[in-house]
């Protein structure tokens, strides 16, 4: 405004001083007659006797007309910059009001809504990246994977190379069952930036999934080396360690059994408390019928982590060639060492039955009942005690009892992490994924 302002006056100056000037000239001239012979203008012709006067004054004219003119033409482009800015601004406060008003939808809880709202903003602005980001989430929260992908997909071509968009793709293409769509985009992430901890980490867990465990431990090296904090990096070692274990696994299975036993060697010295390798090298040991030093693996385990488990698998190991002694033995001496350790009483309890030492096995179990343990399982082995015996009655009191508690199920191998409840030991927990979690509890 201040400036068109100016702009006026300075026309009016210069109309001012114009005049002005020309009434000088005038009377200047009317006191001088001066007369040019002639005077030849381009494309005008030749003139003979004109006055001075007209001379100067026509000079000074177009001199001043083209000054005009360019002063004008600047004007013009100054106002038309001024009106398109305007314009601009105007559209960009109302795409900027409806983001905002679809943010605060979304925030609400009113997804749809939020939804056609984002869809304005896009009809006015279809390259306006976070509206399609936020398209793409309210579809994924709906289980809308294609069309997440879809929108994802778009906002990535106008923000090419953004890992926060590329994270959220691969999570769609991952929930619509597009493992290899999901795969390639976190390993564009870590090809442009080896040290996105979230996409190393989701790629090694869908390398887990597809049971590529080399794939997956080298990345998890990856993890371990980048993680900072303390207790998380404890807990990425541990998955370190699972990936190791998955990895003697499978050449054990590839009959690759030196290597193997190394491996598993490596783990234990690592990390004594990990019980799945003990297993894992135990089960070799007894394939290869190599009796003693299945035992050995056994009792250093034993001793480091007083876990029943290790005394369930040197059981399962004597029973196979036929030395049970050998295990009532060592649930014996583990029972005189922690005679509080009911799962030892219980497994002894359960060996005696197996055995047909059915006193022995009823003592077990009465003992336990004494000492306020109350569980089904308990009383489930004890029924069976009874119906061996042929005490019926006392057989059927038992598994009354068994099955009468809230506590339905009989399955006592619990994942320590996720507390899935499970009918064997297994090495890996396969609701939660994680390694050396499933205990026996009582
Ligand atoms: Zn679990």
């Amino acid at each position: 405004m201040k400036s068109r302002k100016a702009g006026g006056w300075r026309y009016i100056l210069s109309a001012v001083f114009f005049v002005s000037f020309i009434v000088l000239c005038i009377y200047i001239a009317s006191k001088n007659r001066i007369q040019v012979e002639s005077i030849t203008l381009p494309w005008l012709g030749t003139y003979a006797d004109v006055p001075l006067i007209v001379v100067l004054l026509t000079s000074m004219l177009s001199g001043m007309l083209v000054t005009f003119g360019i002063m004008l033409v600047k004007d013009i482009r100054r106002s038309f910059k001024q009106w398109v800015k305007a314009r601009e601004d105007k559209h960009k406060g109302f795409i900027e009001h409806q983001y905002a008003h679809a943010l605060e939808l979304m925030a609400g809880g009113h997804p749809a809504e939020a939804a056609t709202a984002f869809n304005k903003v896009l009809s006015k602005q279809p390259r306006h990246v976070e509206s399609q980001v936020a398209l793409g989430d309210i579809c994924f929260s709906t289980g809308d994977w294609d069309r997440a992908a879809h929108y994802h997909s778009q906002a990535l071509e106008l923000n090419v190379g953004s890992a926060d968009i590329m994270l959220k793709l691969s999570q769609d293409y991952q929930r619509a069952g597009k493992i290899d769509g999901a795969v390639d985009v976190l390993q564009r992430i870590i090809q442009s930036d080896g040290s996105n901890l979230t996409a190393l980490s989701r790629l090694r867990n869908l390398y887990c999934n597809q049971g590529h465990w080399d794939r997956a431990y080298e990345l998890q090296q990856q993890v371990v080396s980048l993680t900072r904090d303390k207790s998380q990096k404890s807990r990425e070692q541990q998955t370190l360690l699972g990936l190791k274990y998955e990895l003697a696994a499978t050449q054990a299975a590839q009959e690759q059994k030196p290597e193997a036993i190394k491996m598993l060697k490596d783990i234990i010295k690592q990390d004594k408390h990990f019980i799945p390798a003990y297993i894992q090298l135990v089960d070799i040991y007894q394939q290869q019928q190599e009796y003693s030093n299945a035992y050995q693996v056994i009792e250093k385990g034993y001793k480091q982590n007083h876990s029943p488990v290790l005394l369930k698998k040197l059981e399962e190991v004597s029973l196979s060639h036929n030395d049970p002694q050998r295990a009532i033995k060592a649930y014996r001496k583990a029972l005189q060492e922690r005679p509080q350790d009911f799962s030892l009483h219980l497994f002894l309890g359960m060996l005696y039955l197996k055995l047909e030492m059915l006193d022995e096995a009823k003592e077990r179990f009465q003992y336990m009942i004494q000492q306020g343990q109350e569980f089904p399982l308990l009383h489930y082995e004890l029924a069976k005690v009874h119906k061996r015996q042929k005490h019926y009655e006392a057989s059927c009191d038992e598994y009354k009892r068994a099955f009468k508690s809230q506590e339905k199920q009989l399955l006592r191998y619990t994942c320590g992490e996720c507390g899935a409840q499970l009918p064997y030991w297994e090495g890996r927990c396969h609701h939660c994924g994680l390694w050396n979690t499933i205990n026996w509890r009582v």
